[in-house]
């Protein structure tokens, strides 16, 4: 059976997925609800509605609707770069001498670089159906902007990203995409709104981080009339439109009768590796098959393995809602030699529940080894990976090696989130040598984990 298997399995284009699927429905837990930051009450639609577009809060909100209907334009606009191949990596097989079949999907293939298009497209064009103006939004790495902006471009919309500072600097190509298609691009933490002059008074030599981009971009969303503010991961809405990964790689295996035996992924905030296993996850959790999965995170941010299961604020500035999650804590960051990515203080709810009801195992891997594995699959199998996709590789080829010893043939699928062309300076580093491990230390997350707020529901 397997002989007949092609490199690359694509699906036609009815065999493609034309809804979303909501994990939520299939949950006996449900994730915790978002809470007000000023009232620590479960946040209602309405108050939702003032900082994202109406259609995303229901669909944030909704934890029975199996699924959703995709919207023609976005159908039409996932034309021009999906379906994404489901690549059976004979090569790789080959190099590691293992009897273990390895899959990957791979969501590299448009010019952002990796899956955040796919939610990215779908906020952009309930914004304007809303018949809003804007959207505002943080970036750090630059693949989130660069998807918004794409977007945005595509569907006639006005995009402001706050990009943190050093990204800004380091990553000045990245920077010069966004501003190609359209996109208003500010270095974060930025004097253009409160909190980034708050921030910027108290450390004037930031280097700027996530959660404060995401504090200035919310900030700007809720004070100009006709923007709401959309965020690349972490959320609810955000899983549901990522589901696409997932329910691709599933009718593209199930064509070739394939069923995966563990499912690998990066977890930075959770979009994608929640998006590749909710159709497999749905059927674990109504009973109907069984499936390991892993979720791979940076040892200098291990939110899921080493983080506590709590409230916690999304943002930096805490004028987010807060969200029950495995968390480092809102003000934590990561050593400064950490360059892979995957840097997000917390974890999906969805995700954060799934793990901590037994759904899912976690591990954490170091960087230098993150990059022995990128390279050893550039080199293999062509593909030069995102630093953040290579925590997957890495630990797929691991799995891989494991079963070389005991000659277990298992299926392992990936997903391969995108590629690493502006990441060259990290990889610059690794190939000089110079790259160092960073792992987390006890005290220091102590230290971070001592902010988290104070909720008794
Ligand atoms: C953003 C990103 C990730 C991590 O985000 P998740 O929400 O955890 O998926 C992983 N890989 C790439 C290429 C990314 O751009």
């Amino acid at each position: 059976m397997s002989e007949k298997i092609p490199y690359k399995i694509y699906l036609s284009e009815d065999e493609v997925p034309k809804a979303w699927y909501n994990v939520r429905a299939d949950m006996k837990n449900k994730p915790a609800p978002l809470l007000n930051p000023g009232t620590l009450k479960p946040m209602t639609a309405e108050e939702l509605d003032g900082v994202f577009c109406d259609e995303l809060v229901k669909q944030e909100l909704d934890n029975d609707t199996a699924y959703f209907e995709i919207p023609q334009t976005i159908l039409d606009y996932y034309k021009t770069y999906r379906p994404s191949p489901v690549v059976r990596a004979y090569n790789l097989e080959k190099a590691l001498d293992t009897p273990a079949k390895i899959y990957f999907k791979f969501e590299g293939n448009n010019t952002s670089g990796s899956h955040k298009l796919n939610s990215a497209i779908a906020q952009a064009y309930y914004a304007k159906q809303q018949g809003l103006k804007g959207v505002t939004t943080e970036t750090g790495a630059g693949q989130w902007g660069t998807a918004l902006s794409m977007a945005c471009a595509y569907l006639g919309l006005d995009c402001k990203v706050y990009m943190v500072k050093t990204s800004y600097e380091q990553k000045p190509f990245r920077r010069e995409v966004m501003r190609t298609y359209g996109a208003d691009v500010t270095p974060s933490p930025s004097n253009t709104t409160k909190v980034g002059r708050e921030i910027l008074e108290r450390f004037p030599d930031t280097p700027g981080s996530l959660g404060c981009a995401i504090s200035e971009a919310v900030e700007t969303a809720v004070t100009h009339e006709g923007y709401r503010y959309v965020l690349g991961s972490v959320l609810n809405q955000v899983l549901l439109h990522q589901s696409i990964i997932g329910l691709e790689a599933k009718a593209a295996l199930d064509k070739y009768g394939v069923k995966p035996d563990l499912i690998i992924g990066c977890a930075g905030g959770g979009s994608n590796l929640g998006g590749l296993i909710s159709p497999f996850m749905g059927e674990k959790l109504r009973g109907e098959a069984n499936y390991d999965f892993l979720a791979v995170e940076p040892a200098s941010c291990p939110s899921l393995t080493r983080g506590k299961y709590a409230y916690d604020f999304c943002d930096t500035g805490m004028v987010c809602p807060l969200a029950k999650m495995y968390t480092l804590g809102s003000g934590f960051m990561p050593s400064p030699i950490h360059a892979g990515g995957l840097r997000y203080h917390g974890m999906s709810s969805i995700l954060s529940q799934l793990y901590h009801d037994g759904y899912m195992r976690a591990a954490t891997v170091k960087q230098t080894e993150v990059f022995a594995a990128a390279e050893q699959f550039a080199r293999i199998e062509g593909i030069l990976p995102a630093p953040e996709s290579s925590h997957a590789i890495r630990a797929a080829i691991d799995e891989a090696l494991k079963c070389r010893e005991s000659g277990e043939e298992k299926t392992i699928l990936f997903g391969l989130t995108g590629t690493g062309y502006f990441d060259m300076v990290a990889y610059g580093q690794y190939n000089d040598g110079l790259m160092k491990d960073s792992v987390l230390t006890d005290e220091a997350l102590e230290e971070s984990l001592k902010g988290l707020p104070k909720v008794d529901l």
